[in-house]
C-alpha cells in the first residue's frame, strides 16, 4: 500500500493509488474524450449500483466507446475495490476513456482500448456547520452543451461555473439556460419545495439524470410527498420554501441563501430533515 493507503485499479492491475501512470496519449488527456461515474457505498454494498451501471452503459453508448466489461465484471471489480480498503462507507470514482493514440486527432482510430480507471475514497458526512446552516448558492448563466445528460469527463464549464460561484462569495451555483429555465447545479440536481409540494426540473438532454434525484422521488412517492418534474425558473426559485442541492456524495444539500437573499425562512427546512434522515 502507498501513503494514502488507497488501491487503484487501472486497467486489469490493482495498484497503490500513487503508482498509477497513464500515456499523455491518452484522449481522455488530450480531449477528455471519457465518461465517468461516482457510486456511493454504505456498510461496504454498492448503493443503486444498478442505475449506475445503466448510466454508465448510456454515456458509453452515447460516445461510442467501448464497454470494456460486462455487468458481472463491472460489480465483482468495484466490489473487490471497495473490499480492498477499511472504510465502511465510501464513494466510488470510475472513469472510461476513449483509450491511447499515438496520433493526435479528432477523430478516434479504430479498435482503439479504452482505459478503465477506479479508486475509492472515504464517504464523510457532511459537515455538521453544513446541517444546520445550509450552503450558498447563486444562479450563473448555464454555460454547458447540448448533451449535458451524458456524464462526460470534460467539466471545464462545470469548473468554470464553480468558480464564478466561489468568486461571488458562495457555495456554489444553480444554472438556467437560454431560455429561462434551471438546469442543475455544476456537480449536482436542483429540487425546491414549496407550498409543500416538491419540484424538480423534467429529465432531459439539459441535465444529468441524477441518481440520487430518482432516489428521492421514489422516497416521495412512498412516504405521500406531493411531487412533481417541471420546468422552474429564477422567480420559482425566489418563491421557494426550501431548496436543495443533491447528489450521490451529499445526497441533499440545503441551500439557505440565494444571490444574498434568505431561502424561506433562511435555515434549512423542515422536509430537507425529512429526508436526509429517511
Ligand atoms: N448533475 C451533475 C452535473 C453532476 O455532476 C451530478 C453528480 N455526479 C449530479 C447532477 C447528481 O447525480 P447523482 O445523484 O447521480 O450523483
Amino acid at each position: 500500500m502507498g501513503k494514502s493507503g488507497q488501491i487503484a485499479y487501472l486497467n486489469g492491475d490493482f495498484i497503490p493509488i500513487e503508482k498509477a501512470q497513464i500515456s499523455p496519449q491518452d484522449r481522455g488527456f488530450l480531449f477528455g474524450d471519457g465518461v465517468y461515474e461516482v457510486i456511493p457505498v454504505y456498510s461496504k454494498r454498492l448503493f443503486t449500483f444498478e442505475p449506475h451501471l445503466k448510466r454508465l452503459k448510456n454515456s458509453l453508448a452515447a460516445t461510442g466507446i467501448m464497454n470494456p466489461l460486462d455487468d458481472d465484471g463491472w460489480r465483482k471489480l468495484l466490489q473487490k475495490l471497495v473490499d480492498m480498503h477499511p472504510w465502511p462507507d465510501q464513494f466510488i470514482y470510475l472513469q472510461v476513456t476513449r483509450g491511447v493514440q499515438m496520433q493526435r486527432d479528432h477523430l478516434p482510430a479504430d479498435n482503439l482500448t479504452p482505459t478503465l480507471y477506479a479508486y475509492t475514497n472515504e464517504l464523510k458526512p457532511v459537515s455538521d456547520d453544513i446541517q444546520i446552516h445550509g450552503i450558498k448558492a447563486v444562479t450563473l448563466d448555464d454555460l454547458r452543451w447540448q448533451h449535458c445528460d451524458i456524464k462526460a469527463i470534460t467539466l471545464l464549464p462545470n469548473i468554470l461555473m464553480k468558480m464564478t460561484a466561489k468568486q461571488q462569495g458562495a457555495d456554489d451555483a444553480i444554472l438556467i439556460d437560454r431560455d429561462g429555465f434551471v438546469t442543475e447545479g455544476t456537480s449536482n440536481n436542483v429540487f425546491i419545495v414549496r407550498d409543500g409540494q416538491l419540484q424538480t426540473p423534467p429529465q432531459s438532454t439539459a441535465l444529468l439524470s441524477g441518481i440520487t434525484r430518482q432516489v428521492i422521488l421514489e422516497l416521495a412517492e412512498q412516504h405521500n410527498m406531493p411531487f412533481s418534474e417541471t420546468p422552474l425558473t429564477l422567480p420559482d426559485l425566489q418563491a421557494a420554501d426550501e431548496i436543495w442541492l443533491t447528489s450521490s456524495t451529499k445526497y441533499a444539500l440545503p441551500v439557505t441563501q440565494l444571490n444574498g437573499q434568505p431561502v424561506g425562512n433562511g435555515q434549512p427546512g423542515q422536509a430537507a430533515k425529512n429526508a436526509t434522515t429517511l
